[in-house]
C-alpha cells in the first residue's frame, strides 16, 4: 500500500491568509498520511479545520494525532475540528515532549478555556484519548505501521517523526534550529534513505543569523541534509508568513536549481508515496 501525503497547512508561526499567499498558502502546520484505511495526522494547527470537513466527507472517524509539539501554529486548530464533537468519532492524541510537564491533555484543555475560548474540551463529544509518549519510542498505530520518534532542537522541545510501511518510509522533520556548518547528527541518522522528508524550511541562510535561537531551519540545510543522508524528495515546509507567493517562487526555483528532488509544500498539495 502506498503512502498518501495531503499538506493541509505549510506555515510557520501564525496563519496568514492574504491577496499573496494564494499560491502557497496560509494554514499553519497540519499533515495527513494515509495508509490504506488509516488516517495519521500530523500537528493541528490551522490547516486541520479543513482535513476535519474532509474526513466527514470521506466518513473517516478514526485517527491518530501526532504532535511535533504545542506551539500555537501546531495545535490551535483543533477547536474547529469539526470530527472531534461526532460522538461516534474517536481519536487519539499524542505528544513526545510533555511528559515531565503535565501532560498533553492538559495544554488541550488550557488552550479551550475561558476567557479566551467559550468551548471546554469536554465538548467534544468523540472518544478523546491522549499519550504522552518518550521520544525515542517506536509507536505502531496499526500493522505493518511503524512511527518512530526523535527529539528536537527547539524551545520547549519538539518531536520528529518517521512513518515506515510497506518498505517505504516519510519524515516530519519541523520545527528544528541548526548549527551553521555541524549538521544535526540526529536528524541525518533519522531521515536516512528515506521517500520523502518534510522539513522546516522557515527562513533562508541569509536570513538565518538574525534568527538563531528562534528554534527553525533553512531551505539550504533542508538539501544538505537531504543529500547527505542520501533521501529521495524534500518538502520545504514551515513556510514563514513573511515569504509571500512570489518570495516562495523564488525560493523554490532556486532550491530546485540546486537539486531538482525538491518542492515547496503547498496547502492541499498531494504526494503519493509508491
Ligand atoms: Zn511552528
Ligand atoms: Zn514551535
Amino acid at each position: 500500500m502506498a503512502i498518501d501525503v495531503k499538506f493541509w497547512g505549510v506555515r510557520g508561526s501564525i496563519a496568514c491568509p492574504s491577496p499573496d499567499h494564494v499560491v502557497y498558502g496560509g494554514n499553519t502546520s497540519c499533515v495527513e498520511m494515509r495508509i490504506g484505511d488509516h488516517t495519521l495526522i500530523f500537528d493541528a494547527g490551522t490547516g486541520i479545520r479543513n482535513l476535519g470537513k474532509d474526513l466527514i466527507r470521506r466518513k473517516v472517524t478514526e485517527a491518530s494525532i501526532y504532535l511535533t509539539h504545542t506551539h500555537w501554529d501546531h495545535i490551535n486548530g483543533f477547536p474547529f475540528f469539526v470530527p472531534a464533537y461526532n460522538p461516534a468519532a474517536r481519536f487519539h492524541v499524542l505528544a513526545g515532549h510533555l511528559k515531565e510537564q503535565g501532560g498533553v491533555e492538559r495544554v488541550f484543555s488550557a488552550q479551550m478555556a475561558d476567557p479566551t475560548f467559550p468551548v471546554p474540551l469536554s465538548a467534544m463529544q468523540s472518544k478523546l484519548t491522549f499519550e504522552d509518549f518518550t521520544v525515542g519510542t517506536v509507536l505502531y498505530p496499526a500493522d505493518g505501521i511503524a512511527v518512530r520518534t526523535a527529539p528536537l532542537r527547539h524551545p520547549n522541545g519538539a518531536t520528529a517523526y518517521r512513518v515506515e510501511h510497506g518498505g517505504k518510509s516519510v519524515c516530519y522533520v519541523t520545527d528544528t534550529e541548526h548549527m551553521p556548518g555541524q549538521p544535526d547528527e540526529v536528524v541525518l541518522d533519522f531521515i536516512r534513505n528515506a521517500d520523502l522528508v518534510i522539513y522546516d524550511s522557515t527562513y533562508t541562510d541569509d536570513e538565518f543569523p538574525a534568527k538563531v535561537g528562534w528554534g527553525h531551519s533553512t531551505w539550504q540545510e533542508g538539501v544538505r541534509l537531504c543529500q547527505a543522508a542520501n533521501v529521495k524528495r524534500l518538502a520545504l515546509f514551515h513556510h514563514d508568513p513573511d515569504h509571500n507567493d512570489a518570495v516562495m517562487a523564488g525560493i523554490e526555483q532556486q532550491a530546485r536549481s540546486q537539486w531538482s528532488n525538491v518542492f515547496a509544500a503547498r496547502d492541499e498539495m498531494v504526494v503519493v508515496i509508491e
